[in-house]
């Protein structure tokens, strides 16, 4: 069965290099996989495609007359065939961003570009869930929806209004597999994860560390799966770091749980009473008040 997933969070919480390693990681799992970059910096694919940059759909449709579209100016294939595509958007501080993408995604239905893969997924940029970028996570689209945050206070906000906007769409059909908690090393950063994610009742589906595995990979244009997946040779396995293999295994494990079926759930998102409550407690209890206080507070 086709599996469209989306990848949500905060600007700048790590969201196109977590979706480009989970693509290249359900490639290694011999899925054929799409990247759809949703995000005006088409900046998504990058990793996949060894630095290139290519057309983005919204430049190509300003450059082309509708009558001479074709499918492969606009698709690129990247690491282990992956399909790459870029929504693009308009210059900073001109036009609408979110209506770029929708456009974008009309020309890919044209195209039925999805058809041919097994798995899509999509890198939104998704603090600002307007009627653009919530476009992935329409009925029709996204059916497993990741949220990327830290331990940082914007990150979960983020996090949370996303989940507002997926339950908007929603009439109470479980799409959200829960968080990807990509560490950002922060004071009492697993506790304040932690907590969140019992607020909202989901799950933590991997922690990524903080680690500079991520820039070595970003330096030579790769993500760190295909890093680790080039470096096959035995003498060079002797010299992975195990920082680099720990990371490789988070995204296989994860990648695999997707494909054998991961447990979803409604999206139930906070007040910000409620949020700001999770949070502020869950920094009390680092400074001695009592855990069940703590996990208490806001249920009351
Ligand atoms: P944007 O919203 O701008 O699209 P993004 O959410 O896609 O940003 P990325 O571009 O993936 O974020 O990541 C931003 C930077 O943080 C990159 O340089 C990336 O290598 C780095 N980064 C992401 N995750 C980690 C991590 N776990 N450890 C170290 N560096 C990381
Ligand atoms: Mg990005």
């Amino acid at each position: 069965m086709k599996q469209e997933i989306a990848i949500y969070g905060k600007g700048g919480i790590g969201k196109s290099t977590l979706s480009a390693n989970l693509s290249a990681a359900l490639a290694d799992w011999g899925k054929s996989v799409l990247q759809i970059g949703c995000d005006p910096k088409h900046d998504s694919t990058r990793l996949l495609l060894n630095g290139r940059k290519i057309t983005t759909i919204l430049d190509y449709i300003k450059m082309t007359g509708a009558l001479d579209y074709k499918k492969e100016d606009i698709l690129f294939q990247g690491y282990q065939d992956i399909g790459c595509v870029e929504a693009g958007g308009p210059e900073p501080g001109v036009g609408c961003a979110g209506r770029g993408i929708i456009t974008a995604f009309e020309l890919l239905e044209q195209f039925k570009i999805k058809a041919a893969y097994d798995i899509i997924l999509y890198d939104v940029l998704g603090d600002v869930v307007c009627g653009g970028f919530a476009v992935p996570i329409r009925r029709e689209y996204a059916d497993t929806i990741f949220l990327v945050t830290s331990g940082e206070y914007m990150a979960m906000y983020a996090a949370n209004n996303i989940l507002r906007g997926i339950k908007n769409y929603d009439t109470g059909k479980c799409r959200v597999a829960g968080l990807l908690y990509n560490s950002r090393n922060v004071e009492d950063e697993d506790r304040k994860v932690a907590a969140f994610a019992a607020a909202v009742g989901l799950p933590i589906c991997a922690k990524i560390p903080r680690s500079d595995v991520f820039a070595q990979a970003e330096r030579e244009n790769k993500t760190v799966v295909e890093l680790l997946s080039h470096k096959g040779a035995e003498e060079d396995v002797k010299d992975l770091q195990e920082e680099e293999q720990k990371i490789k295994e988070l995204f296989r494990s994860l990648s695999q749980t997707i494909i054998e079926g991961i447990p979803l759930y409604e999206a139930k998102p906070l007040t910000d009473d409620e949020l700001e409550a999770v949070i502020y407690n869950t920094v009390r209890t680092a400074a001695g008040a009592s855990e069940e206080k703590s996990r208490c507070a806001f249920n009351n």
